[in-house]
Formats: structure tokens, sequence, C-alpha cells
């Protein structure tokens, strides 16, 4: 079988996929190892059988719904490839903005300490790594299966400057107070309908659901923050689209300053942040 017809019939396996060819693309790409553009360059290339059992394999999971991500074993996220396995959250670009407005709090040629909680894939710590020689990280998850990944992630990109430490939140052997907190937690409510819909049905359950209003770790950092936040010190967060003011909110209660909510490529609330002044 040929590359051009290989991909014919995989698209036609993945109807239900509302981004079939791509899916298809990408998974041969992963079976050959090879660029997108090789497909195009080399339609009439022929498969090993090997090459295409391995192909159907595939095709077969991602029509069972299983999220490209976990089937190519990677993401990419900010420009870096990360490897991702079903014990980690898949990096999404809304994630980003985080990333952005962590770097926008932190100075370029000035050494400062940055924590990071529930590091999953490392995605958030390593980016801000990549962009800040001099930030001192400190990187937790509540998983070891998780913290291994974000550790072969670092490696993979050279960072040294990443610390990963197995913690509940807070509950940090030896912690210290930090410039900077950044989180991605899990903050969808336990009874959203979309937790049986797409991508998330495979990933952790831990890394997504917190709670009856999806709030009850965004409760446990916002409150758990101003011990551990040097004076001017940043927490930025990202949560749900509809939990912006909540957010705003509950900053506020806990005396934060200068507080602020970003919105996502959709044009809707998903980073919140605000300053520690005292
Ligand atoms: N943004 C993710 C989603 O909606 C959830 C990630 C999270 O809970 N931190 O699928």
């Amino acid at each position: 079988m040929q590359i051009v017809d290989a991909v014919k019939n995989a698209q036609q396996k993945l109807v239900k996929s509302d981004s079939a060819r791509l899916d298809a693309e990408v998974l041969l790409c992963s079976v050959l190892k090879c660029e997108r553009t090789h497909l195009y360059t080399y339609p009439e290339q022929s498969l090993s059988s090997k090459e295409i059992r391995s192909f159907d394999e595939l095709v077969a999971l991602r029509a069972q719904g299983h999220p490209i991500a976990h089937l190519i074993q990677k993401k990419e996220f900010w420009s870096l490839e990360l490897k991702v396995t079903t014990d980690t959250l898949i990096p999404r670009p809304e994630t980003e903005i985080l990333v952005q407005a962590a770097l926008n709090c932190i100075p370029n040629e000035t050494p400062c300490s940055i924590l990071e909680l529930g590091t999953g894939t490392g995605a958030i710590s390593i980016a801000i790594a990549s962009d800040r020689q001099l930030a001192n990280i400190t990187a937790t998850d509540i998983k070891h299966s998780a913290l291994q990944v974000a550790q072969l992630n670092a490696e993979s990109h050279h960072l040294n400057n990443i610390t990963f430490v197995k913690a509940n939140w807070f509950d940090i052997k030896n912690i210290d107070t930090y410039d900077l907190i950044v989180s991605n937690p899990p903050y969808i409510s336990n009874d959203d309908p979309h937790l049986v819909q797409g991508d998330v049905r495979f990933e952790p359950e831990s890394a997504l659901v917190s709670g009856k209003e999806g709030l009850d770790d965004l409760y446990i950092i916002i409150t758990g923050a101003k011990k551990h936040l040097n004076t001017n010190g940043w927490l930025l967060l990202e949560h749900g689209f509809q939990q912006g003011k909540a957010i705003r909110q509950l900053l506020e209660e806990n005396n934060f300053s200068t507080i602020s909510t970003l919105k996502d490529y959709s044009n809707l609330d998903r980073v919140s942040l605000g300053q520690w002044l005292s």
C-alpha cells in the first residue's frame, strides 16, 4: 500500500473526528518518523507490512477517541516538543497565555524564584525556564509518574534550573518563599458534561476535576499562596471560563493587589493574577 492510499483509508475510518485528514497524516508521520511534507513529496512510497500494522493500530485507537497526543506520545507547547503520557494532562494552547503572563512578571536579566504547583508534563516550568535562564524554579506534582515525564522533558530541553518535587500543593518539604507562584490546577466541576466527551475522557481525572464548582484546588492555592510569596510577588492561575469573577473575588478576600483576568484565544476569562504587596 502507498502513502496516499493509507491516508485516504484512514481518513474514512476517522470520519467521527473533525480533523480526520490531519489525524491520519500525523499518525502516519509518527509511524514513518517523518514530517508531514514527506507524505506530499512521496505519496507513492510503499509501506512495509509492519508500518501498515502499526498505522492501523493507531488509527483504530484514534477511532475509539484516544487523543492524538497520547498516540504519538508528544505535544508541542511554546514551540517546545514535550513528551506526554496518560499520567499527565495534555498541554493546551491557552496555557501559553499563563506562561506569557508569568514572563511579563519576571525581569529578563534578574534571578528570581518560582514555584509551579501541579506541573504535569512540566510544560509551564519548561517554557518559563527556556525563556528565563536566571529563574530558579521548583515544580511540584502529587504524582510520581507525572514528575518522571516532566523530568525527562526538562532534560530533553537541557534545562537544569528546575527542581522537581513530589508534593500536594503547599505541603512541600523545606518550602521557601517565592517571587512568583504559578499553577494550572484541576478546575472542572465534577458533574461537567464535557468530562464524558472528547480527549478529556482519557486524561487523568486528578488533573481535571476539582469538586462541585471546580474551585476546590484553586481555593487551596489562593489561600495558601500568601504565606509563600515574597513582597511584590505574583500569583498566576489558569481557571475555567466561568470562574474569573470567583477567582478575582478570592484574590481580593485574601488581600492580593493589582488583580486582573486575561482572556484566552476564544475571548473567555482564562488566567487571573494578583500581587502580594505586604
Ligand atoms: N483546560 C482544560 C479543559 O478544559 C482543563 C485543564 C484543567 O483543569 N486545568 O479541558
